[in-house]
This record gives C-alpha cells, structure tokens and sequence, in this order.
C-alpha cells in the first residue's frame, strides 16, 4: 500500500513544488513506484514533470468531479521516472463547483483507494491556500511534508498550517499526521537561518528531516527544461540533497499499514515568532 503524503504550505513560493518533483525523482530513483498529483490550478508540478498541462484530456479536475478514475487520468512522465495526475486553470472552478456536492473534502481520498496497492508513496503538490482543493488533498494523505525557508514570517504561517492540521485531523482524518518539516532553501552563511533552523529542532525535534536543501540555481532552472532538478542536473548540489532527501524518507518511514490507523493528536501550535524576534538582535 502506498503511504500517502502532501506537501503543504499555505505560503506561496516556499518550494512546494520543487519538493514534490524532486522527492518523486528522487524515490523513483531508489526504485520506489510513485504517483505525484498537482493539485495546484497554476500545474507547475505538471510542467515541471514535462507533461504540457494545456494538451491534457484528462486532470486532477476530473477525478475531484468523479468524470475520470485514477487510472483513466494519470499519465507517466517518462523522462522522471513516476506517473502524474496532472493539474492545469480548469483546477480553479472545481472549488466551485464541490461546494454543492456531497463529501466533497474526501473525493480525492475516495478516488486514491483504487490505486493504492500500485505506488509506494502518492505524493500530492498543494496549492498556497487552505482551501478546498488543500482539504481534499490532507484528507487523502496520511502525512504532511512542511518544506519551509528557515525565515522569520515562515514560523508565522507555520503555526496557521499546524493548526489547519490539527482541525483535519480532529475532524476529517484521523490517520493524518505532520511527517516532518524540510528546510528549503537554505543558506548557511546567513545567522538569521541558522537561528530558525536551530528553533524549528529545538521545538519540533525528529519531526524536522535530518537533510537540508540548500539553495541552488540549477533547482530553479529545472522547471523550464520540463524536468526536475534531481532528473536535470544530477550532480547538482540541489539535487543531490534531495535524492538524499528521498533515502532519509524511505529509512524512516514505518510501513503503510501504520499510516493505515488513526494517529495520535496533534499538539497546541506554539508561537515561535517571539523567540526569533529576539535571535534577530544579534544579526
Ligand atoms: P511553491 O510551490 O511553494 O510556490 P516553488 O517550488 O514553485 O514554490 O518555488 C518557488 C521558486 O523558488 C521557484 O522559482 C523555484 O524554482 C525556486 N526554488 C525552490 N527551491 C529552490 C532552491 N532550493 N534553490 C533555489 N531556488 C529554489
Ligand atoms: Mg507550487
């Protein structure tokens, strides 16, 4: 059975979606079968996986409406090594158009059933909201990967997103939990960085992933040759930080049938901004 995971952030260009390409290069490269599903209208998962979102017959908006299966909408990135469930601007009126259907939260839940037993890990790319098109996605998953840059407003939204976390899970789906948090972009040589990365451990402990990604171009230059980095550039910093990413996730996880229960409460976020308010004196 396949663990199923989001990423998830409700900031906007935090490297959501350079994770979620990378991790799926980088599990399909140590021989894990993976489905990545775009569950942003803006499909950069989508493109950034090579599939051209405007000649898809088939999207993420399908399955939400129920008009196509899984298996009648993914598509395989060939060069990337895992399937894809595409996403391109149709995306955006189906959060509309659920509003006035019934378990409109679990409609992506209920459409993953059918696949689980092909992939090792379903990884879902979130848009930058908390939004329905989110809620669909964290009640399918089992587990929220968090990448975040190690900044100052980022431990504002962090406590915003734990919480929506917390109420999913109180309310909607038992079984999800927080997998853990990636820092992203990442720059040793700036203290403010450090301070956070330092805050983030000192609070959430082994929920933080032991690999870091540093910042590095070639991750963003990826996107518009249709590949991700870990596909592009292999012996990119970049990416081999997120091949090593994909090995950290794979040693650590516990087998599906343990995601397959309910999970245990999420903790009261706490607000970790005053603490690095007073870091920044010292910068
Ligand atoms: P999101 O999906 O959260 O909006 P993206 O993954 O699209 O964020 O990343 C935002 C921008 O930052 C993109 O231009 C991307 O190429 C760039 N980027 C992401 N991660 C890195 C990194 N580690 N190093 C350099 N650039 C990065
Ligand atoms: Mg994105």
């Amino acid at each position: 059975m396949a663990k199923i995971f989001c990423i998830a952030n409700q900031k906007g260009g935090v490297g959501k979606t350079t994770t979620t390409v990378n991790l799926a290069a980088g599990l399909a490269k140590v021989g894990q079968r993976v489905l990545m599903i775009d569950l942003d209208p803006q499909g950069n998962a989508t493109m950034g996986s090579g599939i051209d979102k405007r000649q898809l017959e088939m999207t993420v908006y399908d399955v939400l409406l129920e008009s196509a299966s899984v298996a009648e909408a993914r598509v395989t990135a060939e060069k990337c090594g895992y399937d894809v469930i595409g996403a391109n601007r149709e995306l955006a009126g189906a959060e509309v158009e659920m509003v006035a259907l019934d378990r409109r939260e679990k409609r992506l839940r209920t459409a993953l059933a059918a696949v689980g037993a092909e992939y090792d890990f379903i990884l879902i790319d979130c848009p930058p909201s908390l939004s329905l098109l989110t809620l669909n996605g964290l009640c399918a998953a089992h587990g929220v990967i968090v990448p975040m840059q190690c900044e100052y407003f980022a431990l504002e939204g962090l406590t915003d997103l734990v919480n929506t976390i917390k109420q999913v899970h109180a309310n909607l789906n038992k079984n999800l939990q927080i997998i853990g948090l990636l820092r992203v972009m990442f720059d040793p040589r700036i203290t403010l960085q450090q301070q956070v990365s330092e805050q983030l451990k000192a609070h959430f402990g082994d929920k933080v992933f032991d690999t870091v990604i540093p910042r590095n171009v070639r991750l963003a230059e990826a996107p518009s040759y249709g590949l991700p980095g870990v596909i592009f550039d292999p012996s990119a910093r970049g990416s081999q930080a997120f091949v090593a990413f994909a090995k950290e996730l794979v040693e650590k996880m516990p087998p599906a049938s343990a995601f397959a229960q309910p999970a245990p409460p999420i903790p009261e976020p706490v607000d970790l901004t005053a603490a690095a308010q007073q870091g920044t004196d010292d910068v």
